[in-house]
């Protein structure tokens, strides 16, 4: 099969969260499984530098841009995955982040950047790039790639459509202005297409057009068909239902392997966990926090928005306090959110360290240096950190959501006898419910024998791709028997395999 996988980032080109470590690894598990998928990006900046050599394989002319379009080819690092970067400076070549300015504000013009995008990406997956590809499959990723399926929708002859969402929170809403400057379909602004309560909705172009929709977890494919966790959408997704379903994330064990990960002072495994104690006091070191092996350790890495509960640990920290424990948080964010943990960090310098960054190093260190990782989010689509704070030894605290109670087997009491629990979960969003959740790993940690059980049944559970990758594969093959392509190959048209890209 061939198959063309879009996504706004991919880990190690460019990363601002879970999708990248997705869009990073799920397409070389499909390639290792001998299918062929090629992936499509953005040249943003660092993933031109990160992809090593590129060629320019098309120019192409699209509605909106000022310029050719280039197609850059090369190869996602450390994979067999072709790498198609969509080359249009005016739009991808800048500072800042994919989504927002170096300050943190929403590009004015993301609305156009991304139907430029979607435009490119019809162009592969219509075999009108001249590359000689026929895709069976387009794979869209996320609002930016929404548009993605609703323009292919309007070819007699396309491949078939599959939408992931990673987050149904971002939407990518734009207003009446916008649809009319992107020169869309006149009736697609209708409440059974792209409006969305007087916006443009680029999500739900993956909604109501793709073949079939998939979320990165069962429970949340269940969860977002109610209005608590259904952002508006859920009518559309119950709708939508017999072509929705759930396929949890995989982990890229090369990456995320305290047994062989680089980026740690010490390495161990589920054979010799021991030197997991010798990160925990590199972590104490690194937060500035005194070097106390006894005591436990708690740690978070994420983004600090409202979705992840981290206001309940800040509600919770009087109680902490009381307790013979440390914490350590990485992370950025809401600006109020960043503020009120600094602030809490300079008040109890000896016991809570915080460090407001976005640092790849230092987000392992904290996977293979805290006892327990706390997760307590409102909602999880996934989630990733709790997948590699199992590998690591690092029983997680999690919130009985999404993918998160797809992942964590709760240390009841039977559980632990049956040598099956992983982790705490706890099921409301509260700071008590939070708080009793922590006092139990405080109590279990007070038994060394059952901690390690519990720390062994999480290091040895297998979250690799390769499950995941088969339930895509086989989606995948569904989707195009459903709708065969025909595989023509026309010459190249407008290829300049000749030029070389510098970085
Ligand atoms: P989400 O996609 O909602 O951000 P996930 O748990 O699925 O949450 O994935 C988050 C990914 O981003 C993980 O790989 C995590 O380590 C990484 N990450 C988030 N914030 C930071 C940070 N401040 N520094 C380093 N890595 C981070």
């Amino acid at each position: 099969m061939n198959i063309l996988f879009a996504a706004s980032e991919a880990h190690p080109l460019v990363k601002t969260g879970g999708l990248a470590d997705v869009a990073g690894s799920l397409p070389r598990a499909i390639r290792n499984s001998r299918q062929e998928i090629r992936l499509i990006l953005p040249a943003y900046p660092p993933a031109i530098k990160h992809a090593g050599r590129l060629k320019v394989v098309a120019e192409l002319p699209l509605p909106g841009a000022a310029a050719p379009v280039r197609l850059l080819q090369g190869q996602l690092p450390h994979s067999r995955v072709t790498l198609y970067l969509v080359d249009a400076p005016a739009y991808f070549d800048r500072p800042g982040g994919p989504y927002s300015t170096p300050e943190g504000n929403d590009w004015p013009d993301n609305a156009e950047r991304f139907a430029l995008f979607a435009r490119a990406v019809c162009r592969v997956a219509l075999n009108r790039a001249g590359l000689a590809w026929q895709p069976d499959v387009v794979h869209c990723n996320d609002w930016q790639t929404g548009l993605v399926p609703a323009l292919l929708s309007l070819e007699a002859t396309r491949p078939a459509t599959l939408f992931t969402i990673h987050n149904l929170a971002y939407q990518g809403l734009f207003d009446h202005d916008r649809f009319r400057s992107l020169q869309l379909p006149e009736d697609w602004w209708s409440m059974e297409k792209l409006e969305y309560h007087q916006q443009l909705s680029f999500i739900k172009g993956g909604l109501v057009f793709a073949d079939h929709i998939t979320t990165v977890s069962p429970t949340y494919a269940r969860e977002i068909r109610t209005p608590q966790f259904g952002c508006g959408l859920e009518g559309l997704l119950e709708h939508r239902r017999q072509h929705l379903s759930g396929i949890l994330n995989g982990v890229d064990y090369r990456v995320w392997n305290p047994g062989q990960d680089a980026l740690l002072p010490y390495t161990y495994n589920a054979h010799r966990p021991a030197a997991k104690q010798n990160n925990k006091a590199e972590l104490q070191k690194a937060f500035g926090l005194p070097v106390q092996s006894e005591r436990m350790l708690f740690g978070h890495v994420g983004r600090l928005v409202e979705q992840k509960g981290i206001d309940l640990i800040l509600q919770l920290l009087p109680e902490l306090l009381q307790r013979r424990l440390q914490l350590v948080i990485l992370g950025t964010g809401q600006p109020a959110l960043e503020e009120a943990l600094r602030a809490a960090g300079r008040k109890h310098p000896d016991r809570i360290g915080i460090r407001i960054d976005y640092d790849e190093a230092l987000a392992h260190l904290v996977e293979a240096g805290a006892d327990s990782f706390l997760m307590p989010s409102r909602f999880e689509p996934c989630g990733l950190n709790q997948l590699y704070s199992l590998r690591y030894g690092t029983p997680p605290i999690v919130r009985r959501t999404g993918g998160l109670a797809d992942s964590v087997v709760d240390a009841s009491e039977e559980a632990l006898a049956r040598h099956t629990a992983s982790g705490f979960v706890f099921t409301d969003a509260s700071a008590a419910d939070l708080l009793q959740a922590i006092d139990r790993a405080l109590a279990l940690y007070a038994r060394p024998a059952a901690w390690k059980q519990l720390m062994l049944t999480g290091m040895r559970a297998d979250f690799s791709w390769t499950r995941s990758a088969a339930a895509y594969i086989d989606l995948y093959t569904r989707l195009s028997d459903l709708r065969p392509v025909a595989r023509t190959r026309p010459g190249k048209t407008s290829s300049t395999d000749t030029l070389t890209v510098s970085n």
